[in-house]
């Protein structure tokens, strides 16, 4: 607003209308006049990614597909729960990690997304989703001075308690400085206001980054792809484990300051005959022993040219309660919105350029 001869107050009007009732368009700000409406206009580039393609799930999930500025797209999800919605956003255009059981790892890196493209995939689906009478508040009631109110979990009118988890396309901290901008912006006590602890970051492993989140005082939560448990088969499919081994992701997560009742999650694909032998959960168990954690095991989803298939049920089970016996807090992931390929890992874009990585 400064830069355009206004005066600085007038950004708390800009993020307001932007955040708070999530508009999307200039001409729908009318907390703004008329002239300078125009003038954002023809000047400021309001370039939201928009949904251009819905999926919905017969879970209730809707697995959105978003357009970029450049024509690039990106995949989010959007699940309902009773009491609260957690959205599934991506953090880049492809991978760089190259993950074999891993659909996006399969396009290689395209580029990072901006935080604004970030933000912009909550703004879409919570827009796309609300209730008709949950809509933002009309132009002449926010001339009136009314403030469209918070929920409880922040995020806007009348939007539930929202999480949000960065376990759709992309290494979020590969693209770190955009993830804490957009971090910056969710959390905003002015904006979407979501609570720091409701906002989960998943990565494959990078102990760089791992600990620099960890100088963060407010910083939102860990989750750590770990997916096998000996160096050989994990290096086997997360090239990444050749760089930080798991001695050396154990002792990021040891030295990682946790706030107190605060665990990091352990995801674990389970790829039959792969990662899920009993000895894998033995393994499994001692690593998360090591520091306060809670494990999410993930049946694989597959997609089409993976070779790697999902164990059956009852190895499933057995696993779980392998570890609930050595008292590690677990959870097996339902893929949701497996019907439209929008559960973790499916998430890769038809018709864009795919680079193979050699391994
Ligand atoms: N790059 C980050 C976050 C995105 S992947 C990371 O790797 O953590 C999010 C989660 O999906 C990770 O735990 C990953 O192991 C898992 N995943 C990837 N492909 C999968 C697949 N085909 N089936 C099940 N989970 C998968
Ligand atoms: Fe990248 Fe995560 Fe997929 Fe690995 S699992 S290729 S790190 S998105």
């Amino acid at each position: 607003m400064t830069s355009l001869g206004e005066p600085r107050w007038r950004g708390g009007q800009l993020l307001s209308g932007l955040l708070r009732q999530r508009w999307t368009r200039w001409d729908q700000f009318s907390n703004l006049s008329r002239s300078l409406r125009a003038r954002l206009e023809t000047e400021v580039d309001l370039a939201w990614p928009t949904i251009v393609q819905s999926q919905p799930s017969l879970d209730g999930s809707t697995k959105h597909v978003f357009a970029l500025r450049d024509g690039r797209q990106v995949e989010g999800v959007h699940m309902p729960y009773e009491d609260r919605v957690t959205l599934c956003l991506s953090s880049q255009v492809g991978c760089a990690l190259g993950c074999a059981f891993c659909a996006t790892g399969q396009m290689g890196i395209i580029r990072n997304l901006s935080a604004a493209e970030i933000v912009g995939q909550v703004v879409a689906m919570l827009n796309h989703h609300a209730h008709p009478q949950d809509r933002p508040l009309r132009p002449e009631q926010e001339a009136e001075g009314h403030r469209a109110p918070l929920g409880p979990g922040g995020a806007g009118p009348r939007t539930g308690p929202v999480n949000l988890v960065f376990m759709g396309m992309g290494e979020p901290l590969h693209n770190f400085d955009h993830l804490m901008a957009a971090f910056g912006t969710l959390t905003d006590e002015e904006g979407l206001a979501i609570p720091p602890r409701r906002i989960t970051v998943s990565t494959s492993g990078l102990v760089s980054g791992i600990d620099r989140l960890g100088t963060f005082a407010r910083r939102p939560r860990l989750a750590l792809s770990l997916n096998a448990t000996t160096d050989a088969a994990r290096s086997r499919i997360m090239p990444v484990n050749r760089v930080w081994n798991l001695e050396a992701l154990a002792q990021a997560l040891g030295r990682f300051p946790l706030q107190s009742g605060e665990r990091i999650t352990i995801e674990y694909v389970l790829l039959k005959g792969v990662t899920d032998s009993q000895e894998d959960g033995r393994r499994l168990a001692a690593f998360a022993g090591r520091f306060p954690a809670k494990v999410n095991l993930i049946p694989f989803n597959p997609h089409e040219g993976s070779g790697f298939e999902a164990p059956e049920e009852s190895r499933i089970g057995a696993l779980c309660r392998l570890l609930s016996d050595s008292a590690v807090p677990v959870s097996v992931r339902r893929s949701r919105g497996q019907d439209v390929a929008g559960a973790c890992g499916q998430l890769v874009r038809e018709g864009q350029p795919r680079h193979p990585k050699p391994r």
